[in-house]
């Protein structure tokens, strides 16, 4: 099938792209790196009257360092944030989760914030933009917003951008020097979309107590979020096995993931504890961590 009519508009700059957003609302949509909306659009499962194309906004196509984030812009594709240096040396956690994103032709074209503002909670992204506590910067003709993944991961597919607003820019906080992480994921063939995944990092003291705990798992619910129970669980404490086997038990218990073609919920449940005790192991440098 190929999609519905729809008017198109290619504007040179985050202002063009603001003011069409806000002349046409709720009747538009912000066509990025067109990876996952094109589909749908030729699935008609969504046929939206106007395209606003913001592949000219060359302004946004950026990964910089700035006051202990990397920012991201709104036109950064996937595969420039996968070969970035930047992203190597200080987001160790997103570096390991890009080569999960789809097969290189999609990374070529897709945005890392078109994966966020797409928020499948089955995508890579989010959970690893969950896990880092990142800062999203919405923008508008109206002015600009900072919201954190909590708000800004509503449902399936739903975010918390108003019609005449667009995300501009994702902005990630550096790792700490004492910071390690891990990505996990099972997907149904090589390159497939996951079953399940987890996006974990933790901070160690000199003790080898986990100072710090930011997981997020995929596939745990209808929505992407961080696994608090299996945070509360493990901060302040040594990551010996007990430990670890109690945290996946923990992330099992609190997930509520979706049943599908793929998989049952059971199942899905069981793949994120499991996940869960391999990365914590995988951090904590002991054996039984690879994927
Ligand atoms: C064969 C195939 C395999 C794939 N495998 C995976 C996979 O394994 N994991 C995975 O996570 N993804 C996968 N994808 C999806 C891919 O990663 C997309 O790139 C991504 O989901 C969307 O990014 P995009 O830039 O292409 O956005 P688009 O497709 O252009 O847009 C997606 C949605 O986000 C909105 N949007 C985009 N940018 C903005 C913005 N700046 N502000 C507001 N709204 C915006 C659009 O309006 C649309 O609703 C796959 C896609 C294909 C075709």
């Amino acid at each position: 099938m190929k999609p519905a009519a729809f008017d198109y508009h290619r504007p040179d700059s985050l202002e063009e792209a603001c003011a069409l957003l806000a002349e046409h609302g709720a009747e538009a949509r912000v066509l990025a790196g067109g990876q996952s909306l094109v589909p749908l659009m030729n699935m008609r499962i969504l046929s939206p009257a106007v395209l606003i194309d913001i592949n000219r906004c060359r302004e946004l196509s950026y990964l910089r360092r700035e006051d202990g984030v990397i920012a991201c812009g709104a036109l950064t594709r996937q595969g420039e944030a996968e070969t970035s240096d930047l992203v190597a040396a200080h987001l160790p956690l997103m570096a390991a989760a890009m080569p999960h994103v789809g097969v290189r032709a999609n990374r070529n074209f897709g945005t890392v914030c078109g994966s966020l503002a797409h928020a499948d909670p089955l995508a890579e992204l989010p959970s690893v933009a969950a896990a880092l506590e990142a800062r999203f910067v919405i923008a508008s003709s109206r002015g600009r917003r900072e919201v954190d993944a909590g708000e800004f991961f509503v449902s399936a597919l739903t975010n918390c951008i108003e019609p005449d607003e667009m995300l501009a820019e994702v902005r990630l906080p550096v790792a700490a020097a004492n910071a390690r992480s891990a990505f996990l994921e099972i997907a149904n063939r090589a390159h497939g979309f996951a079953v399940a995944g987890v996006a974990a990092l933790v901070e160690i003291d000199g003790e080898g107590r986990c100072t710090r705990a930011r997981l997020s798992a995929m596939g745990a619910g209808d929505t992407t979020a961080r696994l608090a129970p299996v945070e509360a669980l493990i901060e302040g404490r040594r990551l010996d096995e007990g430990l670890i086997r109690e945290a996946g038990a923990a992330a099992t218990a609190a997930a509520e993931p979706a049943q599908d073609v793929h998989a049952t919920a059971d199942y899905r449940a069981h793949v994120i504890g499991t996940l869960v005790s391999r990365a914590l192991r995988q951090m904590a440098g002991q054996p039984g961590g690879a994927a």
